[in-house]
């Protein structure tokens, strides 16, 4: 079945939808066909949002909060279906797809509830008679360019305390997911959310994007993606004094330290490295180990590796579903050829792929100077190198432009405390896989990863989106 996917402008679905979307697991099924928008299309979003946001930001913050709440309510009653399409228009497994999207419900439910709650201090002055207290402000418009990868939780951590902070957004969701991203803006239209206050426009970054990013009617942009056009994103809006917050590529490394038990260890590389078929920002892609564990660890790796094999995301049992799409494949196999060429050993994997599918790939025989080790391959590969101990480890995993997240195995609490210590990325994890996070806990990484100023997720995302006044409230007695 074909969905028509309009954009979302004013409280009105426009536009004629022209560009197909099909499913990366059975190419003959077009998905969704959505609007290619212009720059015109992106200054009419615009416009509407700032008609929009001077009365949604004076009304009562618990009345912002209730279009939240019901907004995930809806969407929670609602996931098996949404997550039926995301299924087939991005090609994760079922049971991550149904995740995801109660993930999104979840977001919205936590960020509907801080309509309730205070939001600045209460500070004592010098002055007598005199009140001091801080005001959170919204920023006016702000704009939220989102990837393919998570289509409906990224949009969700981003536009969910945007929304509640009293802001206006013009969002423009990934050319390949735009399906997904119409369920959210629904969810959010039949909850009450005035019209113009969420506005979509769907189509290219080249063209939508470009035009969000240099419209000096949004005050602020949040964008997840590659660092490439992150990077781009940063200059051209910052330029203009636009307020910018980007999340892009990672490198993420986990270290398996002699100590560590190496069954639960595998476990969590398998998940972070093939799970959501490796295509997350917070995908494990480098295992460092220590002598001791290096030989059963990749054994047990590539053994555990079979559990991925990769299929249809509908189908029973499948684990791991195909590369979202032709030209991601094609710049995922062209690391493990490159590899392959330069001499490179696999434990498993490296095989043609079929279709879209790769089958989950450990490559051994490597530098630490090769592309596969040193840049972001977005798919199932995990490149498996040894180091003489955790310095040598350390060191190894902070060896990159990246810094997101990084993950140490052993049972070694002291280990564990000076890996977290050291390591110099956003988010450490401890005997898990370096996929996975907490809602209310903020997220973010370093160095070419991120912006490294304002934090997504958790109450550190309403920084971002909110401005502080300070007000002296002076009440001299009578007389
Ligand atoms: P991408 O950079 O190609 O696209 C991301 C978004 O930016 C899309 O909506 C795209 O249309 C838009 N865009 C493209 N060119 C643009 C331009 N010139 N101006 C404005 N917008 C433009 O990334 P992708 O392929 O969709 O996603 C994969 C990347 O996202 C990976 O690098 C991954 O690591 C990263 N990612 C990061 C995080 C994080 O939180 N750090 C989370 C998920 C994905």
């Amino acid at each position: 079945m074909t969905t028509d996917v309009q954009n979302f402008v004013g409280g009105e679905w426009t536009g004629t939808p022209s560009t197909e979307r099909r499913n990366p697991a059975d190419p003959d099924e077009v998905v969704s066909r959505a609007v290619a928008s212009s720059a015109s299309d992106v200054d009419a979003a615009v416009a509407a949002s700032a008609a929009a946001q001077p009365a949604w930001a004076d009304a009562p913050p618990p009345a912002r909060g209730r279009v939240l709440l019901e907004a995930g309510e809806l969407l929670g009653r609602r996931a098996a279906a949404v997550a039926e399409d995301l299924v087939r228009e991005e090609g994760k497994t079922r049971a991550e797809a149904l995740g995801e999207v109660r993930r999104a419900a979840d977001i919205l439910r936590y960020f509907g509830a801080q309509g309730w709650r205070s939001t600045g201090d209460v500070l004592p002055s010098a002055v007598p008679d005199t009140m001091v207290y801080t005001r959170r402000e919204p920023l006016g418009v702000v704009g939220a360019i989102t990837p393919w990868n998570f289509p409906i939780a990224i949009p969700a951590w981003k536009l969910a305390p945007a929304l509640v902070s009293g802001n206006a957004a013009v969002w423009k969701p990934a050319e390949l997911t735009p399906l997904t991203a119409a369920h959210f803006a629904r969810a959010l239209e039949e909850s009450g959310l005035p019209p113009g206050v969420l506005n979509v426009v769907n189509g290219l970054g080249s063209e939508a994007g470009e035009a969000i990013v240099a419209n000096d009617g949004v005050a602020a942009i949040s964008f997840t993606g590659s660092t490439r056009v992150g990077l781009h994103v940063y200059e051209t809006a910052t330029r203009r004094g636009a307020r910018v917050q980007l999340e892009m590529g990672g490198k993420n490394a986990v270290v398996v330290l002699d100590d560590a038990d190496v069954g639960r260890a595998v476990e969590a590389v398998a998940a972070g490295g093939f799970g959501l078929t490796g295509q997350a920002c917070t995908a494990t892609s480098r295992v460092f180990c220590t002598p001791g564990v290096a030989e059963r660890f990749v054994a047990r790796l590539s053994a555990a590796s079979a559990a991925f094999s990769p299929g249809d995301g509908r189908a029973d049992g499948v684990r791991m579903g195909p590369i979202v799409s032709e030209a991601q494949l094609q710049k995922v196999w062209g690391f493990v050829d490159a590899a392959m060429s330069a001499g490179a050993t696999f434990a498993c994997g490296a095989e043609e792929p079929e279709g879209l599918f790769l089958k989950p790939t450990v490559v051994t025989g490597v530098g630490p100077s090769a592309p596969i080790v040193r840049d972001e391959v977005f798919g199932p590969v995990v490149a498996v190198l040894p180091v003489a101990d955790l310095d040598a480890a350390v060191d190894a995993v902070n060896d990159s432009r990246y810094g997101l997240t990084a993950g140490i195995c052993t049972r070694d609490l002291a280990a564990a405390q000076d890996f977290a210590a050291r390591a110099r990325v956003g988010v450490v994890k401890v005997n898990r896989p370096t996929t996975g996070l907490d809602l209310n806990a903020p997220f973010g990484g370093v160095k070419d990863s991120s912006t490294n100023t304002f934090r997504e997720q958790g109450m550190a995302a309403l920084d971002f989106f909110t401005w502080s006044k300070t007000v002296y409230l002076g009440h001299d007695p009578a007389g």
